[in-house]
């Protein structure tokens, strides 16, 4: 049965998410579980907060009728209002349940906002290191992926990204606390951001709209996450709660529009109709329900911090080179060796499963998921050491 040539191609180019995955499953069935250490898959081993068991038992206990039915494709009003409630609180803007469309996931969100900006052929600039899917999800609502280098430190190079602008481009997406890095951008980057974005759209007469996926936003270690709404003011936040409540399974999330967008109504419009005709038709009910009341919880942020300082101190220690993360749960350390498939295959020697940073589009990188069980960091440590020797660090 044949299939479409860009699926093929597709499934050629990120064949290194199977590959890891069938190694992992081999070590795995070799040596046991305890005995690999499988750092490639941002999907947290922490279990979500306690509240969220309570909230679940008052829903299966307080059954609504009708709550099991179609709804709004936006989703529930009170669940709108309950994100809006807080996005307003901490991006001090009049964001209100009009702006919020509850989705499946981030994946979805940032789905969704791309069919509804973009004409076939429009540009959208992602930055490298970036969040593989990017390219996908570009791709399926008919857009141009244009990938733009950060600088050393992994933050957006501006002069990259204005060198990138032109008459087709559509939309930026920006990623902070950021996957695979774990950098986040401050305030005076966003602010020098709307200011380019803002000169741009002069110089061509188009309307280039910043798209801020902020899954990793709550999961800061100290800095402020800043909000893009105060910088541009034609952005959109796609985020959902996989992370900051560990719901990656359960697939809910939500995009937020800013109110000072251009021709919001129309933009929301067009994202609740493409919600529905992309097929998710609308996030699922007893998510909407569960996390209405959980705007304001998240996981434990300090064990996230613990897990990230056990292994950044020791990596440092032995003479690897990374950018220290300021929020998620990933380290981008530089591959200490030329060839980056060598080094990741000497890594899975000591049974230590990496992913190579080419898959992010930043080859002389790899990227670790630390969010692991803090014991399966602790039993690493003396394997990295052996790695560490291993490549002559
Ligand atoms: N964006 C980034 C940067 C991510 O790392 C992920 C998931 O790992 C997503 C989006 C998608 O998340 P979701 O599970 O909410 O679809």
């Amino acid at each position: 049965m044949p299939i479409a040539n860009t699926i093929k191609d597709h499934i050629e180019h990120s064949s290194w998410i199977r590959k890891m995955f069938e190694e992992g499953a081999s070590l795995r069935a070799q040596f046991g579980d305890e005995n690999v250490f499988d750092f490639t898959l941002g999907n947290p081993t922490m279990e979500p907060p306690a509240q969220l068991n309570e909230e679940l038992k008052k829903i299966a206990d307080n059954p609504i009728p009708g709550m099991h039915r179609y709804m709004n494709n936006a989703g529930y009003e009170e669940t709108r209002a309950a994100v809006a409630e807080v996005i307003a609180e901490h991006c001090k803007q009049p964001v209100t349940a009009d702006h919020i469309v509850m989705t499946c996931g981030a994946g979805a969100a940032l789905n969704v906002v791309l069919k509804t900006l973009l004409n076939p052929g429009d540009e959208v600039i992602i930055l490298i290191p970036y969040f593989v899917e990017y390219n996908f999800y570009i791709d399926n609502q008919n857009g141009i992926p244009v990938e733009v280098l950060t600088k050393e430190d992994f933050q957006p190079d501006l002069e990259a990204i204005e060198s990138a602008i032109n008459s087709r481009t559509r939309a930026i997406i920006i990623n902070s606390p950021n996957n695979p890095t774990g950098v986040i951008y401050p305030e005076s980057t966003l602010q020098a951001l709307g200011a380019l974005l803002n000169r741009k759209e002069q110089e061509f007469g188009t309307t280039i709209v910043a798209i801020s996926d902020e899954p990793y936003a709550r999961i800061s270690f100290g800095d402020e996450v800043p909000c893009i709404f105060n910088a541009v003011a034609n952005s959109i936040i796609v985020t959902s709660h996989s992370k900051d409540l560990a719901l990656p399974g359960d697939r809910i999330g939500y995009l937020a529009a800013n109110p000072a967008m251009e021709n919001v109504d129309q933009f929301m419009q067009g994202t609740i109709f493409c919600n529905r005709v992309l097929g998710f038709v609308n996030a699922p009910a007893l998510m909407q329900r569960l996390v209405t009341n959980l705007q304001r919880v998240s996981v434990d942020v300090a064990e996230y911090r613990h897990k990230r300082d056990l292994l950044y101190n020791k990596l440092i220690e032995l003479g690897f080179e990374m950018v220290k993360p300021g929020g998620g749960f990933y380290l981008f350390p530089k591959v200490p060796i030329a060839d980056e498939m060598e080094f990741i295959r000497i890594a899975q020697k000591y049974r230590i499963l990496l992913v190579p940073g080419s898959g992010f589009g930043a080859p002389g990188y790899f990227r670790i998921a630390y969010c692991v069980e803090d014991a399966m960091i602790e039993r690493s440590l003396p394997l990295w050491e052996e790695l560490a020797r291993e490549i002559g660090l």
